[in-house]
């Protein structure tokens, strides 16, 4: 009986990874078409100066408009992407939008927004990975300096010296990298040693109780304190209350970006965001949003 019973948890098993395999197929093939039906799109969330209140930049994540499943989010279907290598046709066509993008909002008087673009470690593991940067910008137009690469740490876990020669030049072209999710890797502080890295972005599992938790108050403070003295820009994610705000802005974190201020939102609703927030700052206007 006992025997009998383990078999069918066996089964179960065996049918539960059948259901999860097939499945994986399935949406494989549907990004395949995604790719080829323009069912992607790149949404944007804007980080904000802490000081001045005044978007500097926005970051490009992507989204899926699946047929049946609806609004789907990358965590859904990045990890699958990355295994099948799909991945390189979808990095590439992000990088090639939010560069397009970003040359849009420079026509529309918006001079100095950086724009940010995830790139997952597959595509760095990519020889190929410096030209495809190089060719974008020269084919979009936009100046290296308004380009930040996100990479997470795990990044230069394999291959390493390749990875890190590869961002190296990247930062000859004038290309910013910044270190995305920081402190929820392995070795972040040696990382920074060898990595080119010009950003970082706290991750947002500190900022969420920084202000009841006293150890992530302290590890906020002193990721802030190192990246000022290695001449580094800040960003915090995940800002999503005033009590976030205020606690980055009086330890002087340049840069804010979460819920607080917007949802990563469409080019287009991204644009109606930026003209509201040029009203709001222009020193006529009656709504100063600079107060702290
Ligand atoms: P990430 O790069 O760390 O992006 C930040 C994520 O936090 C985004 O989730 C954003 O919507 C979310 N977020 C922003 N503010 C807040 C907040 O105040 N509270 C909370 N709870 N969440 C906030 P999203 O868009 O679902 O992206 C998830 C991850 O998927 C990204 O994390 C990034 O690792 C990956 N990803 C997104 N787009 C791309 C892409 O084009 N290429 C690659 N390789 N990865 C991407
Ligand atoms: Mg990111
Ligand atoms: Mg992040
Ligand atoms: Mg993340």
């Amino acid at each position: 009986r006992a025997k009998q019973q383990g078999r069918n948890t066996y089964q179960w098993f065996a049918s539960d990874l059948n259901v999860e395999a097939n499945e994986r197929v399935e949406l494989r093939n549907d990004l395949q078409r995604a790719l080829e039906q323009e069912q992607l799109e790149v949404f944007y969330q804007p980080m904000v100066e802490s000081r001045t209140g005044k978007i500097r930049g926005s970051e490009a994540l992507i989204r899926w408009h699946h047929p049946v499943r609806g609004l789907m989010s990358p965590i859904q279907f990045i990890p699958l992407a990355e295994d099948t290598g799909q991945i390189i046709e979808l990095g590439r066509w992000v990088l090639q939008q939010a560069c397009r993008d970003a040359v849009r909002l420079l026509g529309l008087g918006y001079r100095d927004h950086r724009i940010s673009v995830n790139v997952s470690p597959v595509q760095l593991r990519q020889a190929g990975f410096v030209d495809l940067v190089t060719e974008t910008l020269r084919q979009t137009g936009l100046a290296p300096e308004l380009l930040d690469l996100e990479i997470v740490e795990s990044a230069i876990l394999y291959d390493t010296e390749q990875v890190v020669d590869r961002l190296r030049k990247l930062r000859e072209l004038g290309v910013g990298i910044a270190i995305d999710d920081f402190g929820t890797g392995f070795s972040s502080l040696s990382y920074l040693k060898i990595m080119p890295v010009t950003k970082i972005k706290i991750d947002r599992a500190f900022i969420k109780d920084v202000i009841s938790n006293r150890s992530d108050a302290a590890i906020t403070q002193g990721i802030l304190s190192m990246a000022h003295h290695l001449s580094l820009d800040v960003v915090a994610e995940g800002v999503e209350t005033n009590a976030h705000a205020a606690f980055l802005r009086k330890n002087n974190c340049q840069l804010l970006q979460g819920y607080l201020f917007a949802r990563p939102m469409p080019f287009q609703n991204m644009l109606e965001f930026l003209t509201t927030q040029a009203v709001a700052n222009a020193p006529h206007g009656t709504d100063d949003s600079s107060d702290g």
